[in-house]
């Protein structure tokens, strides 16, 4: 089953969106998205259960 994001869920205004076939797959994604884009390097707990709140399945 696929998994998606949309980045409006954690950053409100950003139009990023991801899909990726497991969780860990989508986590990568955002990582990289959220370093590039929003300056956040540090992907601490606390972010990664943010990210899978925000997670749907697609
Ligand atoms: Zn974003």
């Amino acid at each position: 089953m696929n998994k998606s994001i949309e980045c409006n869920d954690l950053f409100p205004g950003c139009e990023f969106k991801a899909q990726a076939d497991s969780e860990a797959e989508l986590l990568k994604k955002v990582a990289a998205h959220a370093a590039s884009a929003h300056g956040v390097t540090e992907i601490t707990e606390d972010v990664v259960a943010k990210v899978k709140g925000c997670i749907h399945d697609a």
